[in-house]
């Protein structure tokens, strides 16, 4: 894999690195030329999580391509659920009052927290590990 990955999502099959495509209407989409896999992304909460990883990732998604399905499909979920998890402490903070604040939502967030710093760390280990089983998480 010697392309520019920015822009390249894994085949849930393969773990290849799929360049992204646009269709006319500007949907991206995927074609894996080893599986036949097809993907499309239709609809906007795709396209924007899929931007979001993207984005997210870039470069370092080079790392994890190749490295089998399993493992390539956990970095882009993980990626996704750090982002989720972000928007939500974002959310909560813009829930706070300016002059109290909710205990039980400064708890909810520390939780938030540490799953991102234990999602981070996960994907820390994948960078670090060889290629290894590609089956194995
Ligand atoms: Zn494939």
């Amino acid at each position: 894999m010697t392309e520019e990955l920015v822009g390249k999502f894994p085949c849930p099959l393969c773990g290849d690195g799929l360049p992204v495509k646009t269709t006319k209407r500007g949907k991206p989409y995927f074609v894996c030329e080893r599986c036949g896999v097809q993907m499309f992304v239709r609809y906007p909460d795709g396209i924007r999580v899929l931007e979001g990883v993207l984005e997210r990732l870039g470069k370092s998604l080079v790392s994890y391509l190749g490295k089998g399905p399993a493992r390539t499909i956990a970095v882009v979920a993980i990626t996704n659920r750090i982002l989720q998890l972000k928007q939500t402490l974002e959310d909560m903070e813009n829930h706070q009052g300016v002059f109290t604040r909710d205990e039980e939502l400064d708890r909810a967030a520390e939780v938030a927290v540490r799953e991102i710093k234990r999602l981070q760390a996960q994907l820390r280990e994948f960078e670090k590990e060889g290629s290894g089983d590609a089956w194995t998480l």
